[in-house]
């Protein structure tokens, strides 16, 4: 019997995930060296301990799952906030530029009106803008 303190375990992860409304995946590397603990907040929401609508837990050089899962819980107990970034990619996502006959999928308010365009007609409107 090993007397070690008791760990976080991906269970209490997951438990205080899914009161936030948000869900966990892990990605275990094959020989133990790069795991990582991925946790997505609830549609337009993100964690209030970072502003981020993903928490990334890496850990490298073969830390253990428990160091990490004690990390994304520590990061989940400030819980959840709306985004409130009007330029959001994730929840604002990419639309075409709205310049005639472009197709171009924008993610990014390209100013200098606050409107949405391609790079290419984004500088045009700049060029406008400074006529
Ligand atoms: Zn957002
Ligand atoms: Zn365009």
């Amino acid at each position: 019997m090993s007397s070690k303190t008791p760990t976080t375990s991906r269970r209490d992860v997951t438990t205080a995930a899914r009161r936030l409304g948000a869900s966990v995946s892990v990605r275990r590397d094959r020989d133990n060296l790069v795991n990582e603990v991925l946790i997505d907040a609830p549609a337009g929401h993100v964690f209030a301990s970072s502003g981020v609508h993903q928490l990334v837990c890496a850990g490298s050089d073969g830390e253990s799952l428990d160091a990490l899962y004690a990390d994304a819980l520590e990061r989940l107990a400030m819980g959840t906030t709306p985004c409130d970034d009007d330029a959001c990619d994730v929840c604002r996502p990419a639309q075409s530029c709205p310049e005639p006959g472009c197709t171009v999928k924008v993610a990014r308010y390209n100013f200098p009106d606050g409107v949405l365009r391609c790079a290419k007609h984004a500088k045009a409107a700049a060029r406008r803008v400074q006529q």
